[in-house]
């Protein structure tokens, strides 16, 4: 794989660097990516309740490791084509895809603008997840996510809401009290009110169908779907028709 950092702006080397120094572990279900492993099955019917995965064309836009990319693959979806910029999850996500037979699934180190230039409209589901709060200019990714669907096709979001709570919760509690992921994985000036995300995604062409809230119990250690907004949420958006 090439290294695309250089060819596009809108990337944070430091942000790379996390995720690929930790890649190795990316499918241990105990690992730092324990959340991810959490939320997927939550987040996974969201998506398939309201786009239905069978049968259709998706791009999962930072992919990482693959977890949900995977999953989708795996649902019934056609093709699912799973882009990040850094390479060593991109590597855990392919070998995981090849050992698991799973075949209906490729993956690119692209960006999304560059996808979204390269192959417009083509898509029926575009997902990008936890990714946004990453990148510097987020509503850059929202336009070529939405660039990428076809006319009438899903987009789907979630990120961490940016309020005293979502500090409290996603940094304090998640990094320093449970530990549930390494310190620094989150900065807050990067979470993203849902104000902001609608705002960016009208501004690309598209129309809010739905947004939830993910809870966490650090008791019970469970995590479901909620209307509470305030901290881990999701949005899912349709493209106008042509
Ligand atoms: N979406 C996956 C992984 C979330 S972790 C999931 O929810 O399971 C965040 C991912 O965003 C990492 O894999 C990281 O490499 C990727 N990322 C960060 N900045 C990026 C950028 N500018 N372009 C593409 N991917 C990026």
């Amino acid at each position: 794989m090439n290294s695309p950092v250089l060819t596009t702006p809108n990337v944070d080397p430091q942000e790379l660097a996390k995720f690929s120094e930790l890649a190795h572990r990316w499918w241990d279900p105990a690992s730092e990516f324990r959340p991810l492993h959490e939320i997927n099955p939550l987040r996974l019917d969201w998506i398939d309740r309201q786009a239905g995965l069978r049968g259709k064309q998706v791009v999962d836009v930072g992919c990482g490791g693959g977890i949900l990319a995977e999953s989708m693959a795996r649902r019934g979806a056609a093709q699912v084509l799973g882009i990040d910029l850094a390479d060593k999850p991109l590597k855990v996500a392919q070998l995981h895809a090849l050992e698991a037979g799973v075949s209906n699934i490729q993956y690119r180190a692209v960006a999304a603008e560059a996808l979204a230039a390269e192959r417009p409209g083509q898509f029926d589901i575009v997902t990008c997840m936890e990714m946004l709060e990453h990148v510097p200019d987020p509503a850059s990714v929202v336009a070529a996510c939405s660039a990428m669907a076809k006319p009438g096709g899903w987009v789907f979001f979630s990120t961490i809401n940016r309020n005293p709570k979502a500090w409290l919760f996603a940094i304090v509690g998640a990094e320093y009290v449970l530990k549930l992921l390494p310190q620094g994985t989150h900065e807050y000036a990067r979470f993203i009110k849902p104000a902001d995300l609608a705002r960016w995604t009208r501004d690309a062409g598209l129309d809010a169908a739905g947004m939830r809230g993910l809870q966490y119990n650090p008791l019970t250690q469970r995590y479901w779907l909620s209307g509470d907004t305030s901290v881990n949420y999701m949005l899912a958006c349709r493209k106008a028709a042509a």
